[in-house]
């Protein structure tokens, strides 16, 4: 079955206006609704259909997608494959456009199951942590002191009253389709059922004080700036005493002095001097798993770049490791004196020191093309 354009679905044009496609959505799931056309197979299918249609329409992102790749660009967000989209999820657009409660609800086998999710889960907590090149490469078990709302002692609950403790409330109301159950979460309590009866005077009205924690997190080898990791239940403590929230680590990293980062790969810049790079010699360089030796052969080029494999960066992910790519560079002397001057003139006169290139002294962007993209 081939599936139908969103915008025919709801009867509006491409460029309709949020309130216009809000609009058309509310009369397509009146008009089709199931309890209206009991027993009707295609008035279930059209207001489906329609759901989806305003489930797409209705959020900015997906629908810029829809309108640039039509079907294909919803994957597998919208949409909702061939399996058709679920009541719960439809109950869920009902708030948002029959305001708060929606007068469908209860209608599709029982209901009691639904009401919406917990109002009283606690907020995320963001933290920041550095990290310096080393701690990247073998990853690095860090403890994060910070503070976070949490349920103070001394505050006393009682059931609500409201919902009878069980976090729903259900109403009977008169409305457009006749008489129907009305379910959502509590007002009162949040969906956690018990209300504050008493609390220490220094305690805010949720229960709540803010105290320090402390977190040990393992941090993988190879993360990257920018990158998250998220202890779960670990932010704050919801109103009330509801579920907590997350901590949020936000990765940073402490640019290294001479170990610079290139995606999994590590770049250094050594300086030898032109009698070593003359007559060769032997360096030490500092990487990530400690100074390593490196051989200089007689005759190396300012701009040589020397590959020292896996010893770059793991990746975040477990497969592999980078390299560390050593640029050799000629340092020329600033100063000299008068007797460095005249040895010097009679060098410049032998042949030896006449420059002649080879295919094999590559020029400086051919070895970056060679190095980065091998
Ligand atoms: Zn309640």
């Amino acid at each position: 079955m081939t599936k139908r354009d969103y915008y025919e679905i709801l009867g509006v044009a491409k460029g309709a206006s949020e309130a216009e496609i809000k609009k058309a959505y509310r009369q397509m799931a009146i008009k089709y609704h199931p309890d209206k056309n009991p027993g009707n197979k295609e008035a279930e299918d059209r207001f489906k259909e329609a759901a989806e249609a305003y489930e797409v329409l209705s959020d900015q992102e997906k629908r810029r997608k829809y309108d640039q790749f039509g079907h294909a660009g919803m994957g597998n967000q919208g949409g909702y494959g061939g399996g058709g989209m679920n009541m719960d999820d439809i109950f869920s657009q009902f708030g948002d456009i029959f305001g708060d409660g929606s007068p469908f609800e209860g209608f599709f086998g029982g209901g009691g199951g639904r009401g919406g999710r917990r109002s009283n889960v606690g907020t995320n907590i963001r933290v920041r942590v550095k990290l310096n090149i080393l701690e990247i490469a073998k990853g690095v078990s860090k403890k994060i002191k910070y503070n976070r709302l949490t349920l103070a002692d001394g505050v006393k609950f009682k059931t609500c009253s409201t919902c009878s403790g069980n976090g729903q409330v259900r109403r009977v109301t008169n409305t457009f389709l006749g008489q129907m159950a009305t379910a959502s979460v509590c007002p009162s309590c949040g969906g956690s059922g018990k209300i504050i009866e008493s609390k220490p005077g220094h305690v805010d009205n949720n229960g709540l004080v803010s105290k320090e924690d402390l977190v040990e997190i393992n941090i993988p080898s190879g993360v990257a700036e920018g990158m998250q990791l998220s202890v779960s239940g670990k932010g704050n403590v919801g109103p009330g005493g509801g579920p907590s929230g997350d901590l949020i680590v936000l990765i940073e990293e402490v640019e290294d002095e001479h170990l610079k980062r290139d995606g999994n790969n590590v770049i250094y810049e050594h300086f030898i001097s032109f009698p070593d790079a003359a007559m060769g010699t032997n360096i030490e360089v500092p990487t990530v798993d400690g100074k390593v030796k490196v051989r200089i052969d007689a005759g190396t080029q300012a701009g040589k770049i020397l590959r020292l494999k896996g010893k770059g960066l793991p990746s975040v992910n477990g497969y592999g490791r980078g390299d560390q790519l050593v640029q050799i560079n000629v340092w020329t002397p600033k100063k000299i004196s008068s007797e460095e001057k005249a040895i010097l003139e009679k060098l410049g006169k032998s042949e030896n020191f006449h420059p002649k290139p080879s295919s094999s002294d590559k020029g400086f962007f051919e070895k970056m093309r060679e190095f980065f993209h091998h």
